[in-house]
């Protein structure tokens, strides 16, 4: 499949990775929106949360706590966790990841 984050997650493309267990994987995202801007995803190919499956909430479930583990290694006081959904929600990139995002002060959404 040519997915790039399929590919990352496989190690066939570079990334500066924070972490990686047998099923997510996180990385500095490379065009950043904040100080720290990392995105964590499944290493399973899931195109988006309007692909997710019954069978994905504890995938999910690690999904957000491996973000709290990241934020909280980072020793971040407050941050942000987004998920672009479709291209009306601004996903560019086709495979489910969550932003992590913190550094600056953040108004409310
Ligand atoms: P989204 O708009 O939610 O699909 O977010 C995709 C994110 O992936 C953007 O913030 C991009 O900057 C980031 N991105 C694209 N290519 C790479 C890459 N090769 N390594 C790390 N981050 C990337």
């Amino acid at each position: 499949m040519d997915c790039l984050f399929c590919k990352i997650a496989k190690g066939e493309i570079p990334s500066a990775k924070v972490f990686e267990n047998d099923k997510l994987v996180a990385f500095n995202d490379i065009n950043p929106k904040a100080k720290i801007h990392i995105l964590v995803a499944p290493k399973k190919h899931i195109e988006s949360i309007k692909h997710l499956q019954e069978s994905d909430k504890e995938l999910i479930s690690e999904l957000f706590f491996t973000a709290k583990k990241l934020a909280n290694d980072n020793n971040l006081q407050g941050y942000r966790l987004v998920i672009n959904v479709g291209r009306e929600g601004g996903q560019i990139v086709d495979h489910l990841h969550l932003h992590l995002l913190s550094g600056d002060a953040m108004g409310a959404v």
